[in-house]
Order: structure tokens, then sequence, then C-alpha cells
């Protein structure tokens, strides 16, 4: 396709045209989940953010042009503190939990990154880049600690075009007597008693956090690379960080050229916090809806922009895949998507615009011939829908209903007897009882018949 990409970089604050350093070997970075606890409808967003814009990349610049890297934080305090209080090892715990993080990956139909490297498996180069570091002066040891010194690196601020004060001011900086100046980030801390720790030049300890992104984004994808991507609540302090200790490990002027974020999620308009109680798991939500009802709504409004989740947003979604797969045919051979459609994805991955053009593609589906079809069903699978047969779809349905289907058959009958016996008002609490577990009955030519809402 010869159309352009355009995103919108973070770093500068503007949409700019896609160049990237290599067009037959693009790198694309993004900070993956801490695999501390079940991931939740917040982390599902970058998942499915970046897992399109992969499909584009791919889509412009071939299917093996694209590396897509996304890490997995296994050593962090969350996770040791989260280990503590089930009274389970740290590697039992992130094992677990990145066995589930896969399997909602799979619900919400996301494509396999190229590299998935752990935190735990790269220690050793951990260690190599704070030698560096230290070796150039940028970072120093303090008993058994080691700091970047934030103040060495010119550059500190750029991305979220804020000065250190302001940067400071505006978020909570660890206190420590072993640092230097509060806006220093720790690179390496001793572990205490009974932590997982390895063995480094400074005593035993473990890594901090923002240190992992560069040594595995260098390790798969060199020293500059094109696309770092993440929530936009990581600019600070995680990729200022990540920015500092790369470009003066690595001594050069960019570690990545273009930064995407996507905006938060809000539940029903407030904000999602543990304190709140309105966190909202994956693996809840896998109970009652198909995964792609999900996908359909978290890519309902721009990746930059908030998203609020509701019960309207989900239903919103659920109908229109509803009317959707009445266009479903089985591809043998999946059909180009035209390129008029593919526009809105190509401007910084204007998904609800492309949603507008499916919406179009169907209209045409219904009027027209199979090919139509076969291109509707093509271009709604370009961004991970109906990828299910429909039959899966309407079992997968069934298996999401609170009620059996001997019960509504069941329930059916009674409304029959309710209706001879003329008490409409208990035959209209049936039907509306059975409409709340998500099943619509009709009555035509004296026949009555059920189907899903
Ligand atoms: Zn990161």
């Amino acid at each position: 396709m010869n159309k352009d990409i355009f995103l919108s970089n973070s770093f500068g604050n503007k949409k700019e045209k896609f160049i990237p350093i290599n067009r037959k070997n693009i790198g694309m970075y993004v900070c993956g989940p801490t695999v501390y606890d079940d991931p939740h409808i917040g982390n599902a967003r970058p998942l499915i953010v970046f897992d399109v814009l992969y499909r584009v990349l791919k889509c412009k610049f071939g299917e093996k042009a694209v590396t897509y890297v996304r890490n997995i934080t296994d050593i962090d305090d969350k996770i040791i503190q989260s280990s503590n209080e089930k009274k389970i090892s740290t590697n039992e715990l992130t094992t677990k939990i990145t066995k589930n993080f896969h399997d909602d990956c799979i619900y919400l139909g996301c494509e396999e990154p190229s590299f998935e490297p752990k935190a735990t498996e790269n220690i050793s180069s951990m260690i190599r880049m704070i030698n560096k570091l230290i070796q150039k002066e940028y970072a120093y040891l303090n008993n058994q600690h080691v700091y970047f010194q934030v103040k060495k690196f010119k550059d500190y601020g750029k991305l979220s075009n804020k000065n250190l004060d302001e940067l400071i001011a505006g978020s909570r900086v660890e206190v420590s007597e072993n640092k230097k100046n509060p806006e220093d980030f720790v690179l390496w801390k001793p572990s205490k008693d009974n932590e997982p720790f390895w063995e480094s030049p400074w005593g035993k300890g473990r890594p901090g956090w923002h240190l992992e992104c560069s040594v595995m984004s260098k390790k798969y994808l060199g020293d500059k690379f094109d696309i770092h991507g993440g929530g936009r609540d990581l600019i600070f302090p995680h990729h200022e960080n990540e920015i500092a200790q790369s470009r003066c490990a690595n001594e050069n002027e960019v570690f990545a050229n273009y930064w995407i974020h996507n905006g938060f999620i809000t539940m029903s308009n407030e904000k999602m916090a543990k304190s709140q109680g309105n966190i909202l798991k994956i693996n809840e939500l896998r109970k009652k809806n198909n995964g792609q009802v999900l996908r359909l709504a978290l890519i309902s409004s721009h990746y930059r922009q908030p998203l609020d989740w509701n019960n309207d947003l989900i239903n919103q979604c659920q109908n229109t895949l509803n009317k959707w797969y009445q266009s479903y045919v089985d591809l043998k051979n999946p059909k180009l998507v035209p390129e008029e459609y593919l526009d809105p994805l190509y401007d910084d991955l204007n998904t609800p615009g492309y949603i507008a053009n499916l919406h179009k593609l169907f209209e045409k589906s219904q009027r027209g011939e199979e090919k139509d079809k076969e291109i509707f069903v093509s271009a709604c699978n370009f961004v991970g829908l109906l990828t299910q047969t429909k039959n899966e779809w309407l079992e997968g349905k069934k298996s999401k209903l609170d009620i059996s289907e001997k019960e509504i058959l069941d329930k059916i009958k009674e409304r029959n007897k309710a209706r001879e016996d003329k008490e409409y008002k208990l035959a209209d609490k049936i039907r509306n009882e059975l409409l709340d577990k998500g099943v619509l009955i009709e009555d035509t030519d004296g026949k009555t018949t059920w189907k899903f809402k």
C-alpha cells in the first residue's frame, strides 16, 4: 500500500508521518504487564491498541518486516508484597499470573508479539548496563544502592515536556537518604532477607524497575529503534527514565523515534482504582462476554482519548456484533480490504473511523453478493473481529447465559400457559425475566421461539 502511516508522537506532541529507520526491519517495543495480579480492563487497552498498530505496520511493510517486543515484569516490589501476602514464592505467583495474562491475550484475540522477554532472565545484561552507567559517571553507588543521577542527563523531561522541578512537584518521588538528589532513581537495590536476589558487584540485590526495558529493547531492537509504546501513565517517570538510561549507556542522541501512548479507562466516569473498589478484571468479564465484544469496545474510542467503560458500551458492542454476524461467511481466502477503507487506521490509528467503515461495508454486504460479504468479514478480521465462525459465536453466547436451554423452554411453556389462562401480567413477567438473562422470545404464527438478545 502506497499510503503513509501517520502517528501522534508524544515526543514533541504532534502527529507525524511514520518514517522507519529500516523499512525491512521495523522495531516496536511496548511495556508489558507487571505480573503481580490478574490483568484488569485498563491493562487490556494497550494490548489491543498496539495489537492493531502491529497489524497496520505489517499490512504496510510486510508480514516479516516488524519485530514487536513486549516484556513481562516478573520482579518488582508489588510482586514481592503480593507473594508474601499469599504465602507463595514470587516464582509461583509470577508463573500463575503470566499464564492468566496469556489466557487473557488469547481471549482478546491478540496476536503474539515476536519476543516476550522476562526481566528475571536478563539480570546479567542489566548489571552490565549499570556498570557502564557508573563508569561514565551517570550513576553512583551509595550504601549498596546504585542511583542514576538525573542532573547529568541534559534532556531529562523532554518527553513529558516539563522541567525537573515541575516533574518532581507533580509526582511522588521516593525519598531516601541514600540519594544525592530527590529526583535520582534507583538502578540497583539490596534485597531484604527472604526476598529474591541476584549477585552483583554491589552486593546481593535486584534491579530497579525502569532498567529492564532499556536492556531488553536493546537486546532485540538495538540501541535505537522506531516505536516505543505504553499507557499514558508510563510517560513519567518510567519512559523518561528509560530514555535517560539508554541514551547515556549507549551514548546516542535517540532512543526511540516515535513515542505512542494510550489514554486511560474510566469506570462509569470514575477513576479506576483499588481504593474505589472498581477494578474490573478481564477474567471476570470473560464469564459474561465474548472477547470480541471487549475488543470492539476497546477500539470504539481513539486510542489517545479516555475511554469510559460502562454497561451501555458493552451492550452496544454486543448488538453490533450480533448484527454483523448476519453477514458472516467462512473465508476460504481472505480478501484484501479496499485501500480507502483502511485510510482511518493509517491516520493515527483512527479506530472509530474504521468502525464507521465497517458499518458501511456491512450495509453493502447485506444488499450485495457473496463477494461483498467476504470483503466485510476480511475487513473485520483485519482488526481481530468476526474471527470465530457463526456457530462458535452462538455457542459462546449460549455458554455465557445464566440459564440453560431446558430452563428457557420450561419458562416458555409456563408463559404460554399463563397466556392461555389470560394471566397476561404473569406472561409479561416471565418474558422480562428471560430478557434480563439475555433471551428474547418471539411469537410468530402461533409459535414461540427464542433467540439471544
Ligand atoms: Zn518499560
